[in-house]
């Protein structure tokens, strides 16, 4: 496995001459390009197995370099140092540390999954990113991201009541996001969505009845019912103790 990219080789380990001349041909500048090689010792041997195991990694292993993923990605289309083969690669020589040179970018994989449609020995590279995305996270290497945080959420009012509640799911993910809703909704999309749904340009133009007619009253009441009495799924109790089980013992296995 090689890597090819110049830009991802140390500068100053390549050498170029600018003046040589080999058996007669000139082979000045870039022509004559050599890399110095470099020893690694701190590599992680069991890396891949240990990917593996976090889901769309399970292919890792079958990638034979070939660059197709790098090429097609649309990430890399607009930022070179977004490079699926390269983590790829790493992830195969157990390079962990130069992995997480890289913690940053990886996450911003957009599951278009061009480099998994043209990539010719099934790695799933798409699979590959997300696997690396949640080790990073999963093993304290980077923040919780948002998307983690209100999948958490989510996850834990369906285990406990077998349902969720839309604004209580909204309301705890910005609680715990740490995000400010009150902002978001004096100066944010927050409030520029919720004017939208209510069509608050009609009250301002004086459609009194037609606002009313579009704001979504019982919604709204139905809503606030549910953030106080917080309806359970009937008979739910120990389904949910099951399934609560199940993920604390398939956490275990995948983390370790
Ligand atoms: S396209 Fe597949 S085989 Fe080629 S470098 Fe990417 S992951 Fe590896
Ligand atoms: S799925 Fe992610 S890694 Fe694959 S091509 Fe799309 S953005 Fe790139």
């Amino acid at each position: 496995m090689a890597i090819h990219e110049k830009t991802l080789i140390d500068p100053d380990r390549l050498i170029t001459s600018d003046s040589l001349v080999v058996d007669g041909v000139d082979v000045s500048g870039h022509w004559n390009t050599m890399i110095l090689p470099r020893t690694l010792r701190d590599y992680d041997d069991g890396f891949e197995d240990h990917l593996k195991q976090y889901s769309g990694a399970e292919n890792v292993h079958r990638c034979w370099q070939c660059g197709s993923c790098t090429n097609s990605c649309t990430m890399y289309a607009q930022n070179t140092d977004f490079n699926p083969r390269y983590w790829i690669y790493l992830t195969r020589l157990g390079l962990t540390e130069e992995i997480l040179k890289d913690k940053e970018i990886i996450w911003q994989c957009v599951s278009c999954n061009k480099c998994t449609n043209i990539c010719p020995k099934d790695v799933r590279p798409e699979g590959v990113m997300k696997a690396l995305a949640h080790w990073i996270e999963a093993e304290g290497h980077g923040a919780k991201s948002n998307s983690t945080v209100f999948d958490e959420e989510f996850a834990r009012q369906c285990l406990v009541r077998g349902r969720i509640e839309d604004s209580e799911v909204m309301s705890n993910f910005y609680k715990l996001s740490q995000q400010d809703i009150k902002e978001m909704a004096l100066h944010g999309w927050l409030g520029i969505f919720v004017a939208r749904m209510n069509k608050w340009n009609e009250l301002r133009h004086g459609h009194v009845f037609r606002f009313l007619a579009r704001t979504p009253i019982m919604h709204s009441l139905h809503m606030g019912w549910s953030m106080i009495f917080k309806p359970k799924t009937k008979s739910w109790g120990r389904t949910g103790e099951v399934l609560s089980q199940y993920v604390k013992e398939q956490k275990e296995l995948a983390h370790g």
